[in-house]
């Protein structure tokens, strides 16, 4: 097996192990850690049939994390993927409408971010092990929504460990609100800040380039990390599921070996569709990735236009955690695109900051073209929700909702017949009043808990623990502040909370 390391995507770090670079979150530069190659698979899909979740993830993600042994990432992998989730299959695959939808919500958090938190906690101690680190390791996360909770749920009362959640006050379904606010575990914060997602990320990624900061911490013997899917060690665990969906297709005679597939990621921060994109440079046979967006359409405008522009409107929608104008992952394409040129990258990544926009080359256009973007606004997702219930009975959530209804789109336009994998991003059980609206063609005058009683009378499958568990938990956090003043919270928390 060969021996990856990982670089910056603006250059400057090279050599990284993957252990190390998944401690660091970002790199110095201010770039992301991505591999120096792309490894290919050293095994035949075929071979993988028939075989346990953790099983396959074990046999990608060995290939990505070559410093890790096979006893270490093992043992990560066994302990994330357990009885937290709810099925035994981790991400079952279910076939609706001619669509087969990757179900990645049945963890502990009932969203897709459990498939790479509920592992990171271990591959980070892990690192710290490996590294000779004796500094306390504090999580800075910014949410919009669901790597709030799930990472939380990860880290709790993990030695070593602290945890600091950010999320956009107004931003956020009333679940996942009263998920993260209900929070547990001695080594986990929560502060609702008054701004939106970007805000967030722009908050928390400005303190961690804060070099003056980090020393301080430093004296305290503390070191900051992310769980934000900025670090490598969300996205290569993310890979893992496409490879298992893709072996689920030939189980099941769906496929023959070695036909193409299309993957359709309902998108956000760009990681999820970015770990197909590995996974195809890897050797998983994708044709299509097809990036759907809410009406924050920045991406969609993107791969239309080789232009990214955040100057526009932030739009709140019934897919909060796709509300998103800054999508950090695509750096990491762009990256790729110009040919690994690291200060071109710096470049436009400046262009970004500075006036919000940037563009690319036609060669870098043309290097992405097995990128299709779409994008479903508020009416289109509804009816897409309601059309597939209708028709089978099936209920996906509002984030789900935008790759279906983007997926319909694309095959009509292109009658492109190509089996197609949907990214199913989280259980319609957290965000149960959208859906019902979808459904019913109206908001539904009840309560928060109601909603989920006449959801799963409608014929939404078991209540899942998650949604139990708030049910009658205490408010343990209330925290609050201006976007400007994340780094003062943090040290409030770190300093003055006796923790
Ligand atoms: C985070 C999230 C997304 C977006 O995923 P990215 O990897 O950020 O593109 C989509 N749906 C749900 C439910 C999410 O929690």
């Amino acid at each position: 097996m060969e021996f990856i390391k990982y670089k910056s995507t603006r250059g400057k770090e090279t050599g990284v192990n993957a252990s190390e670079a998944i401690l660091k979150g970002l790199a110095d530069d201010g770039g992301l850690f991505m591999p120096e190659k792309f490894p290919k698979f050293d095994f035949s899909l075929e071979d993988l049939k028939g075989k346990r979740y953790q099983e396959v993830a074990y046999e990608v993600m060995k290939l990505l994390l070559s410093d890790y042994t096979k006893e270490e990432l093992m043992d990560c992998i066994e302990k994330a993927y357990d009885e937290k989730f709810d099925t035994e299959e981790i991400a079952p695959l279910v076939k609706a409408e001619g669509a087969y939808f990757l179900e990645l919500f049945h963890g502990d958090t009932i969203a897709f971010k459990d498939m790479a938190l509920s592992i990171l906690p271990h591959l980070l101690t892990t690192a710290a092990k490996k590294n000779g680190i004796k500094n306390k390791i504090v999580i800075l996360t910014a949410t919009s929504g669901d790597t709030g909770k799930a990472a939380m749920s990860g880290f709790c009362d993990v030695e070593g460990t602290g945890i600091i959640v950010f999320y956009p006050k107004d931003g956020v379904s009333n679940v996942q609100r009263l998920q993260m606010v209900t929070q547990k575990g001695d080594n986990t914060d929560v502060v609702a800040i008054h701004g939106n997602f970007d805000d967030a990320q722009s908050g928390v990624k400005k303190i961690f380039s804060d070099k003056e900061f980090a020393n301080k911490l430093s004296e305290n013997g503390i070191q900051l990390s992310s769980a934000n899917s900025i670090n490598i060690g969300r996205l290569v665990p993310q890979i893992a599921y496409y490879v298992y969906a893709y072996v689920k297709l030939l189980e099941s005679g769906n496929i023959a070996t070695g036909e193409k597939i299309n993957v359709c990621v309902p998108t956000g921060n760009f990681g999820n569709i970015l770990a197909a994109y590995i996974g195809k440079q890897m050797g998983l046979p994708i044709d299509k990735l097809i990036c759907a967006s809410n009406e924050n359409k920045v991406l969609f405008d993107f791969f239309e236009n080789g232009v990214y522009d955040r100057n526009r409107k932030f739009v709140l929608t019934s897919s909060p955690s796709m509300d998103i104008l800054i999508s950090s992952n695509l750096e990491r394409l762009i990256y790729l695109s110009c040919g690994s040129d690291g200060e071109y990258v710096s470049k436009l990544m400046k262009d970004l900051s500075v006036g919000g926009k940037y563009e690319v080359t036609e060669a870098m256009k043309e290097f992405m073209k097995d990128f299709i973007g779409g994008f479903a606004d508020e009416k289109k997702n509804f009816e897409g929700i309601k059309s597939l219930y209708d028709s089978t009975g099936y209920i996906i959530d509002t984030h789900t909702g935008v790759a279906f209804s983007v997926y319909e789109d694309y095959k009509n336009a292109t009658k492109d017949m190509t089996k197609t994998v949907i990214a199913s991003t989280a259980s319609p059980y957290k965000f149960a009043d959208s859906v019902l609206e979808a459904i019913f063609g109206q908001k539904q005058d009840m309560g928060d808990f109601e909603v989920i009683d006449k959801l799963h009378e409608i014929g939404a499958p078991d209540i899942p623990r998650a949604i139990l568990e708030i049910k009658d938990a205490k408010i343990r956090h209330t925290r609050e502040c201006d976007s400007a003043d994340m780094q003062k919270e943090v040290e409030d928390i770190l300093f003055n909370n006796r923790r």
